[in-house]
């Protein structure tokens, strides 16, 4: 392991500005849409932690670092030329002095996994990954995704320092079915498909409980079409989702709580005739019946909008790659294509694109550009990372608490709902950043997860892992989501 002293005083100094340098860069790389003081202060956070905290002497050292190596009005040229140039130099010195430590930091030449049955936990050699393991919409542990599909494996490449971007950017879907009590685990996506026909509307008058058929039109408000004439129903999700908890919020919801709004296809019906209506849509309209016990073809259907997609993800470049070399990111996981914007778009597009279009092809090119450093599963960096992941299980085993992972999670969900859902500001994500560390300090003193690390307790694994997802808040409150937070 290398440190300062075994480094000139002008290659140290190199090495300290490629690190405050790409700093810098991000901070004032777009100036219409970085605030680039939070950045700045970010930077000299993490910095400072990294300082205290890193694994590695070598980064430890590099951290302890004052200023930026730029003078206050040096030009994002001249920041970007200087920068590229610390690195390039700092890489060709690290490769001569300590290539071990290089090697293991610089790319991602595999991946530690925990058998789910037998608990078994095990090195996988790779010239390079791909991690296609999903968005992190269960966060707000309410949400239309399966219940397997979690951040783990994105929030660890992030631990490991891949970038992450967008991540204050959820899809909210706006024809879910409501919620119906504290039991659930997870909501119903109700087909996008039935706004073309459905019309939504909610009571004019506030806690208005008539049933739906004794509410004439006269005193029903079709928020979507008065609002919006040319979309109508059709409006686009983040508007469709935004209007129906306006509408809740101004106490016009129905349905359990008032936090519901009507899709009704009375009209469609008396137009088409209920066979047509059915034809269309009869596997829905049976899915809504089992559920809700209500006949959508007699009362109209009850919806409300879940936590659906999200658009942020690890960040890569045009080829997928993560900031981590050798770390490829596709599908939802990452956080291409869809930007700030997944309003209506496909995400089957992005996994065929990712999957079928981009990457055959530039895994390739990263393949064959690449010089690849001989490493086996016995390298030290491998083990350390066998023995953090045995460690963090039989912390988790030994907890022995009073709370169930599930009441956990539903906890981080509520808060992440109330305060980074739909309608977000400043004072709510405040007061998120302060429950969250909170939450996670009662949760490493209290969980209980159940079984033996040699059994089949993998689910309580991989929803201990979420509450760790304390990465949304920061990230999140990082990127100025106050002003920019979006429900679509
Ligand atoms: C109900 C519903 C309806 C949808 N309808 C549409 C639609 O009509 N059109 C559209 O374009 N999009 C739709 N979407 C979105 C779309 O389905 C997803 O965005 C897409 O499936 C994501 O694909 P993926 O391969 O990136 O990730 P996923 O399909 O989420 O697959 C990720 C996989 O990785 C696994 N995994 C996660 N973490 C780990 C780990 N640590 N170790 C091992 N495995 C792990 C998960 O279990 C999962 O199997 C819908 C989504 C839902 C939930």
């Amino acid at each position: 392991m290398a440190a300062k002293a075994d480094f000139t005083e002008a290659e140290w100094k190199t090495m300290q500005k490629g690190v405050t340098g790409a700093g810098t860069l991000v901070s004032i790389s777009d100036s219409d849409f970085t605030d680039s003081f939070g950045e700045a202060s970010a930077l000299g956070k993490y910095l400072a932690e990294q300082h205290e905290r890193s694994d590695s002497v070598l980064i430890r050292d590099l951290a302890h670092v004052h200023g930026t190596g730029f003078g206050l009005t040096a030009s994002r040229e001249k920041v970007e030329t200087e920068t590229l140039d610390a690195l390039r130099s700092a890489v060709a010195t690290l490769q001569e002095k300590t290539p071990d430590e290089l090697a293991a930091d610089a790319a991602q030449r595999g991946i530690v996994t925990r058998d789910m049955v037998t608990g078994k936990v095990e090195s996988w050699l790779a010239d390079a990954v791909c991690l296609a393991t999903g968005g992190y919409g269960n966060v707000f542990f309410l949400a239309t995704y399966a219940k397997g599909c979690n951040a783990t494996a994105i929030w660890r490449a992030y631990k490991k320092g891949a970038a992450f971007g967008n991540p204050c950017y959820t899809q909210i879907h706006p024809t879910c079915i409501p919620v119906t009590g504290d039991h659930q685990s997870k909501l119903t996506l109700m087909s996008e498909s039935l706004r073309n026909d459905g019309r939504i509307w909610v009571p004019k008058k506030k806690g208005d409980t008539r049933p739906p058929g004794q509410i004439p039109e006269s005193e029903r408000d079709y928020y979507l079409e008065r609002k919006y004439p040319s979309f109508g129903n059709l409006a686009p999700r983040d508007i469709s989702s935004r209007a129906a908890k306006q509408a809740c919020d101004a106490g016009q919801g129905v349905g359990p709580g008032g936090l519901g709004v009507y899709l009704d296809f009375a009209d469609a019906i008396k137009r088409l005739g209920e066979n047509a209506v059915r034809e269309k849509y009869g596997n829905l309209f049976d899915m809504y019946e089992r559920i809700t016990d209500e006949n959508p073809y007699k009362v109209p259907m009850r919806i409300f909008p879940a936590s659906h997609y999200t658009m942020g993800g690890l960040w890569v470049d045009y080829n997928l790659m993560s900031t981590i070399p050798g770390l490829h990111v596709l599908g939802e996981a990452n956080f291409s294509d869809h930007g700030a914007n997944r309003l209506g778009a496909s995400a089957l597009m992005q996994g065929l694109a990712d999957g079928y279009f981009v990457i055959p092809y530039t895994i390739g090119h990263y393949l064959a550009s690449t010089q690849q450093e001989k490493v086996a599963t016995d390298h030290p960096e491998f083990k350390k990372a066998e023995a953090a992941v045995s460690e963090r299980i039989g912390r988790l085993l030994g907890i022995k608490g009073k709370r169930t992972v599930d009441s956990f999670h539903k906890e981080l969900g509520h808060i992440m709902w109330e305060h980074c859902g739909m309608a977000r500001n400043k004072k709510g994500l405040e007061a998120a950043l302060q429950k969250i560390p909170a939450l996670r300090e009662a949760f490493w003193k209290d969980v209980t997860v159940l079984g033996e690390n040699e059994s089949l307790n993998v689910d309580d694994f991989r929803k201990s892992a979420r509450s760790a997802l304390r990465l949304y808040f920061e990230l999140s409150s990082r990127l100025g989501a106050p002003e920019r937070g979006s429900p679509g």
